[in-house]
């Protein structure tokens, strides 16, 4: 049996690691923290449980053909719950409150009532989302590595997804930013700019949204590392192995081929191939000395931007928020000072769709800021002043809070801020980037590369092996890497366990 190591036990790492079991090889991955799961992780608090991860996600239960490649990495056992609302949103200035309700019929007239002047807009961001609603889409681009896509993989792909090609197309694939410039109503124009990010095409918001109404959009009942530990099992079932708190330090080449790592107690393991699920600008650039790029690679690691990180703060109330929407976004007059700048979007998440967050009669609320991450890497070195500025945030995000949930202050019993640095330190992404790159249009449209040139026996998946990243993308980049190796090996491709 062929050995193969994988660095790094995140959700990209795991899904590798199934899919390599699947395929006959010998695997251990090498994960630096002590649980599975990077980015998808949660920690107690007192009787509070912390999500810090996944907001939300497709695939979970049966429907789209995404569940399939659930299934496959166990991640359907993961319980979630079906969002009927997206997110409410919420205009201070105006007082206007808006549900991106499931309903689009309601979301429609909701947006119709409000922004007359924009009927054309809407009826058309309506038309987008229904039109999208008619096909499964979950796995479109995603079935096979592009690398391995002949012409004739395309074409079928195509005519498989022939109704809703026309959404990939020309102005579809125009950043948020760009496709709001026409809309008269500037709250309306926020509310598409802030429901996810401006950057991303607008046809992600019509799959988001269209997922939403189909109810294959949902928030996990367990949190993220539940979901994390639901692949661990399978991984492990299968017969792989995990080394947690081994950190890798350097990947070891022999004759431009992968021969093994090391980690940070010198240890060398040996193996067939390697591949790394971890940030990608420390493998290419750090641990194998920019010594396997090209263009195409130098490109993407200097132009492309990083997704900007978050800085969360984390309460365990001792109250109740019944009617609230899981997920609300406030465009606020009353701006919260981050990072020395002035915010006026907050987000807050509130855990009130289940008993698992928080103990009985009291609810876990996140309230998380888009932040820069250069900031908070050079006050990190100032531990006094980081952790003041921290205090001095989790301060005002309460008494902001207090001024629209009145009680609120002194009900807190639990609070957590988790920086830019927080999620650096965990899990050793570039500038604590919560998703890879930045998913622009441009992104959408390009492949990156899961080899790297003149470097033999050597892969990688995960986040920073894909346009973008999110919980859909990293569980695939598992199993293309796979494909790909598999390829390379002459090995036909398996999603059952031989022998
Ligand atoms: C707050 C937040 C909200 C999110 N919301 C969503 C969402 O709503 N929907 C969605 O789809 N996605 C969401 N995501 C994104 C998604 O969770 C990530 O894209 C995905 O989990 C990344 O997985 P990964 O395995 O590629 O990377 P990671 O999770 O970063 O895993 C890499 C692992 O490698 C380990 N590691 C790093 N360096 C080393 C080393 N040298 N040696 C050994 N181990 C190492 C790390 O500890 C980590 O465990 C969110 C993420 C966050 C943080």
């Amino acid at each position: 049996m062929k050995k193969l190591i994988i660095i790094g036990g995140g959700l990209g790492g795991l899904s590798t690691g199934i899919y390599a079991q699947l395929n006959g090889f010998d695997t251990t991955i090498f994960e630096k923290n002590p649980v599975p799961g990077g980015l998808a992780a949660c920690w107690k608090r007192g009787d509070y449980l912390i999500d810090g991860g996944i907001h939300f996600l497709s695939g979970y239960k049966p429907g789209l053909s995404l569940y399939n490649v659930f299934k496959e990495v166990g991640a359907h056992k993961a319980e979630c719950v079906d969002i009927e609302t997206y997110a409410r949103y919420v205009d201070e200035k105006s007082g206007i409150v808006i549900d991106i309700s499931a309903d689009l019929d309601k979301f429609q007239a909701d947006l119709l009532s409000l922004f007359p002047e924009d009927k054309k807009k809407i009826n058309h961001f309506i038309k987008a989302t229904r039109g999208l609603s008619k096909t499964d889409i979950s796995e479109f681009g995603f079935k096979e590595p592009l690398e391995l896509m002949r012409t004739r993989d395309w074409i079928k792909e195509y005519w498989q997804n022939r109704k809703a090609l026309k959404y990939f197309m020309g102005k579809s694939m125009k950043p948020v930013r760009e496709y709001v410039k026409d809309i008269h109503n500037p709250l309306f124009r926020d509310l598409l700019l802030y429901m996810f990010l401006p950057s991303v095409p607008i046809v992600f918001l019509w799959m988001v949204l269209s997922f939403v109404s189909q109810k294959q959009m949902g928030v996990l009942k367990r949190g993220s590392l539940d979901f994390a530990k639901k692949l661990e099992e399978r991984y492990l079932e299968l017969g792989g192995k995990i080394e947690y708190k081994s950190q890798v330090k350097d990947i070891l080449v022999e004759a431009d081929t992968a021969v093994g790592i090391s980690i940070e107690d010198g240890i060398v393991h040996n193996a067939d191939f390697v591949i790394s699920a971890i940030d990608g600008r420390t493998v290419i650039y750090e641990m194998l000395n920019g010594n396997y790029t090209n263009d195409k690679i130098n490109e993407i690691y200097s132009k492309w931007k990083t997704v900007d990180p978050f800085v969360s703060v984390s309460l365990g109330v001792n109250m109740e928020f019944k009617d609230e929407v899981w997920m609300t976004l406030f465009k606020t007059t009353d701006p919260v000072i981050v990072a020395e700048e002035e915010n006026d979007t907050v987000m807050i998440r509130f855990f009130n769709y289940s008993p698992y967050f928080a103990p009985e009669g009291k609810t876990v609320i996140q309230v998380d800021f888009e932040t820069e991450w250069e900031y908070w890497f050079v006050l990190s070195k100032d531990k006094k002043k980081y952790n003041q500025v921290k205090k001095e945030l989790a301060e005002s995000t309460i008494e902001w809070l207090e001024k629209r949930y009145p009680g609120i202050k002194d009900k807190i019993e639990v609070t957590d801020i988790a920086t830019p640095y927080t999620y650096w330190r965990y899990t050793l992404n570039e500038k604590g980037s919560y998703m890879g790159f930045l998913p622009t249009a441009d992104a959408f449209t390009s492949n990156v590369e899961k080899r790297l040139p003149g470097l033999s026996n050597f892969y990688m998946s995960g986040q920073w092996s894909m346009p973008m990243g999110g919980v859909q993308p990293v569980i695939y980049s598992g199993k293309h890497v796979i494909q790909l190796l598999c390829h390379d090996e002459g090995k036909k491709f398996s999603t059952n366990k031989k022998g």
